[in-house]
């Protein structure tokens, strides 16, 4: 199963973008665009942060130049992602785009859709969020309920979507319906995937807040909401294939283990001023040192001749348990009484608030271990 985990050497072309994206985060922190925080690719919302990258071609960095885009590779763009994830920077606005919308276009997409969506994309000012959870089904995606109907010149869409991250200040969303009837033994078929904006009539976006209270959730409800045929994605009927495809690259991203970094080396910083000492510290280095290899080789394989679901699952499961285990550790240190107090409060706070979330999104730890299972042979 993990005959792609091979080491991949970073040449010194991406060890000057690392070094690159390194200054310009500092500078960005220095001159108080941004304090760095836990999870920010998800709760680190901020759409002139979002510019500013876009100005230095680091979102949508893969698409190709006819598109808007500068035709970097993937690991390029890996580079860009995990300096940007671990510097704790707002790059939430641009996530989804950047991250799932980019590589289903340039693979599914049609030439209207890629030239109506690409361009903005590449210059930070297209976001999209994702719609795929229902109330009655998120690990069970295959069940959803949402409908969407055959009409003239499009289709039509009744139900809802729930969890979705940021609907309330995106421009679209992918959306997973059924589009034929359910058949209890085929039940992958019949689902379909259409873009769809979120200011067509017929779309009630509700929040859900979080536990610390703040608005990330949506509830989206569509009555009767009318999509041209123009904006449906891929074919009618591949919608699971389609899903399925893109999550091997969902699943293994460094945003899988460096989301709570900044608690890390809030830690470390204490550390080094002698007030805590907690003989984790190296060893939690050391595991993000191991999942950045694993990561990039899995995303190295998926551009090639392809990594199994297993490979990419190991990463999220190990790299989602990391990353709370940062937080917990944090949390049960205590508080030191030196300069570093409120910083290390503060950041292990946003993480315990968000902590739970790691090992749900994108596919729960229990579901992966399933198919990292499956891929051993066990039953
Ligand atoms: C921070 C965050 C952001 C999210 N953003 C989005 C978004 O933008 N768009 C979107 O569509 N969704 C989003 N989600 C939803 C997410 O995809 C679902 O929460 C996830 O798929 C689990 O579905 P569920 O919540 O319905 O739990 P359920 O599927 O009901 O699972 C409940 C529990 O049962 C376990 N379980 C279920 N089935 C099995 C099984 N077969 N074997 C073993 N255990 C099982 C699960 O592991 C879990 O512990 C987000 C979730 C979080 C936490």
């Amino acid at each position: 199963m993990a005959q792609h985990m091979r080491h991949v050497a970073e040449d010194a072309q991406l060890t000057a973008l690392r070094s690159e994206v390194r200054r310009f985060l500092q500078r960005e922190r220095e001159s108080g665009s941004f304090v760095p925080e836990p999870n920010s690719w998800i709760t680190g919302w901020d759409p002139t942060f979002s510019k500013r990258l876009a100005q230095r071609g680091w979102i949508g960095m893969t698409i190709p130049p006819e598109y808007g885009g500068s035709g970097a590779t993937l690991v390029e763009r890996l580079v860009v992602v995990e300096e940007v994830v671990a510097a704790g920077a707002p790059v939430a606005a641009h996530w989804v785009s950047d991250r799932q919308i980019v590589p289903s276009l340039l693979k599914y997409g049609t030439e209207f859709q890629r030239r109506l969506i690409l361009p903005g994309i590449a210059s930070g000012d297209i976001y999209f969020a994702i719609g795929m959870s229902e109330p009655d089904s998120g690990s069970d995606l295959a069940s959803v309920h949402t409908k969407a109907e055959r009409v003239e010149g499009g289709w039509t869409m009744r139900g809802s979507k729930i969890w979705t991250s940021g609907a309330h200040e995106s421009h679209y969303f992918i959306v997973l319906a059924r589009t034929a009837p359910l058949v209890t033994d085929h039940r992958h078929e019949g689902l379909s995937q259409f873009v769809v904006a979120l200011d067509s009539p017929g779309i009630d976006i509700r929040p859900v807040l979080s536990m610390d209270g703040t608005h990330h959730f949506n509830e989206v409800f569509f009555d009767d909401v009318f999509i041209p045929d123009e904006m449906v994605f891929g074919e009618i009927g591949d919608g699971w294939i389609q899903v399925t495809s893109e999550l091997g690259f969902e699943r293994s991203g460094p945003e899988r283990f460096l989301s709570t970094m900044p608690v890390l080396e809030e830690m470390a910083s204490v550390s080094r001023a002698g007030t805590i000492d907690h003989p984790s510290l190296g060893l939690y280095f050391a595991r993000i040192v191991t999942l950045h290899q694993m990561s990039l080789s899995v995303n190295a394989a998926l551009l090639g001749n392809g990594a199994s679901d297993a490979e990419a699952a190991i990463v999220k499961v190990l790299g989602t348990s990391l990353e709370g285990d940062i937080v917990e550790t944090a949390a049960s240190v205590g508080y030191p009484t030196d300069a570093n107090d409120d910083r290390l409060r503060l950041v292990t706070e946003r993480g315990l608030f968000t902590r739970p979330g790691y090992t749900i999104r994108g596919g729960t730890n229990e579901i992966l271990r399933g198919v990292i299972a499956r891929a051993l042979g066990l039953r």
